[in-house]
């Protein structure tokens, strides 16, 4: 086998984040995407010793597990990618996967508790973020996704599963809007037009909806008839917030130079387990408002009785998991690197009557040290690339008896968990909680004891 050959083979395991390894002959066949039975056409990109890394270029043959009849855009739009298969069979991957990862770490002997699904399957999300292109070239103008695999062309998602019939009704009419007025959209490599992204967020329990358009400054164009059109729009949910934001930054990511308010507040609300939050155009919030509760819920579970205790919650976002705890704990003292969303986490707090709680601004590796007060119990909930190894090292400098760490990226966690047990934690157990259904993500809830 050489680079460039074109091979067919049966899909073999899958592996957490979406790729899968095969055997062909005596071949470890590494490949992005693939569900297990699935007959695939790939072509060889690279070869090692026994192994060979490929591109995938046709299904020939589905997998018997794909029994599920999936969304029209499935394989165009590079979402969803276990869409076709049952949510209970979905479940039973991602729990051995994560099993598999602990275990190629050595990581045994604790309390395995399974994994529990969204308790919606579909039109699970609260947020959206789509981009402004097209999908063929000089084609008319879209909004959506990528298309799969590719990097500039764009598939409006009007008939996505993830989402209820309010981003529909938004996502539709803001491309037929936008198509009628020959507009020109940002293209990433010449940096030159004006339509760039379209973000929706949605309080699922509030009924509010925040609708964030988001343009260069090369055009100036007025956005009062768009947002007439947007407040006409039929939506189960209120238009509680219509915004335009400026971005001239060269990423293809979403940032803020100029924020305009076109309709309501720069914010929405939305409710969690009995407490109430703000949520502001650019910081984290869970994307699976049901999927959180019982997320949340699991993870007050794990800590158990945390009456009277000092809490530390770290990569604390807008200050759920703190505020969760802190009805019961003495104190919560909460990090998060993003300014607005910890001036956002402050403001709930009080908004909810909760005075035991300070949320401070700074990277928890370098600013977690300074905090002169001894924990009981350590939350993290690190974004994906996991807890940087110094914080490891100051966390668990305070010597709390118990570690709480929730994550969205088994692959780090595990690292993590060796890390940790070089400064004496062990994991006492383990539960899995899918946020993500049908997309290969998945969030692991572990409790660590001090041995
Ligand atoms: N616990 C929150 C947020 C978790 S997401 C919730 O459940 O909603 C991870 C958060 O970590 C994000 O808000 C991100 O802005 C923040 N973050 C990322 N790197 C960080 C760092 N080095 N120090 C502190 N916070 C960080």
């Amino acid at each position: 086998m050489k680079r460039r050959d074109i091979i067919e083979f049966e899909v073999g395991k899958m592996e957490f984040g979406g790729t899968s390894v095969s055997m062909l002959g005596n071949r470890e066949i590494h490949m992005k995407g693939g569900l297990t039975g699935q007959k695939v056409k790939a072509s060889v990109k690279k070869t090692r010793s026994g192994k060979a890394d490929v591109k995938m270029l046709e299904l020939l043959e589905n997998s018997p597990m794909e029994t599920v009849t999936p969304c029209k855009h499935f394989n165009a739009c590079g979402g969803c990618s276990m869409l076709s298969v049952p949510y209970e069979k979905q479940l039973e991957i991602k729990e051995k996967q994560v099993m598999d990862l602990f275990l190629n770490q050595d990581i045994f002997g604790f309390q395995f508790q399974g994994i529990e699904g969204s308790p919606q399957e579909r039109l699970y999300r609260n947020k959206m973020e789509y981009t402004f292109g097209d999908e063929v070239k000089d084609g008319p103008l879209t909004l959506g996704m990528h298309k799969k695999g590719r990097h500039i062309d764009i598939v409006t998602v009007d008939g996505c599963f993830l989402v209820d019939q309010d981003f529909i009704k938004v996502l539709t009419s803001t491309v037929e809007y936008f198509n009628e007025k020959d507009l020109p959209y940002y293209r990433g490599m010449s940096h030159k037009g004006y339509l760039r992204h379209l973000v929706v967020r949605k309080g699922v329990n509030t009924k509010e909806l925040m609708v964030n358009i988001v343009t260069s400054s090369q055009v100036d164009f007025d956005m009062t008839e768009y947002k007439e059109m947007l407040l006409s729009l039929d939506t189960d949910a209120e238009m509680a917030s219509i915004l335009h934001t400026i971005n001239d930054g060269l990423a293809d990511a979403v940032q803020c130079d100029e924020l305009r308010v076109l309709h309501g507040r720069d914010y929405i609300n939305e409710e969690l387990l009995g407490l109430k939050f703000t949520i502001s155009p650019f910081s984290f919030f869970q994307t699976n408002t049901k999927g959180a509760e019982k997320l949340y819920t699991m993870a007050r579970e794990f800590v158990g009785d945390h009456s009277d205790k000092v809490v530390f919650d770290l990569y604390s976002g807008t200050g759920t998991i703190g505020q969760v705890m802190a009805g019961a704990a003495s104190k919560v003292y909460g990090i998060e690197l993003i300014e607005e969303a910890v001036v956002a986490a402050n403001n709930n707090a009080k908004l909810n009557g909760l005075t035991n709680c300070e949320f401070v601004a700074g990277d928890v590796g370098k600013t977690v040290k300074n905090f002169k007060v001894k924990p009981d119990l350590i939350i993290v909930d690190p974004p994906r690339p996991g807890v940087h190894k110094d914080a490891i090292r100051d966390i668990a400098g305070f010597g709390a008896k118990e570690i709480v760490y929730i994550s969205c990226n088994p692959k780090t966690l595990v690292l993590d968990l060796v890390e940790f047990k070089n400064y004496g934690y062990e994991v006492e157990k383990v539960k899995c909680m899918d946020m993500f259904p049908n997309t290969p993500h998945v969030e692991t809830v572990v409790k660590l004891k001090k041995i």
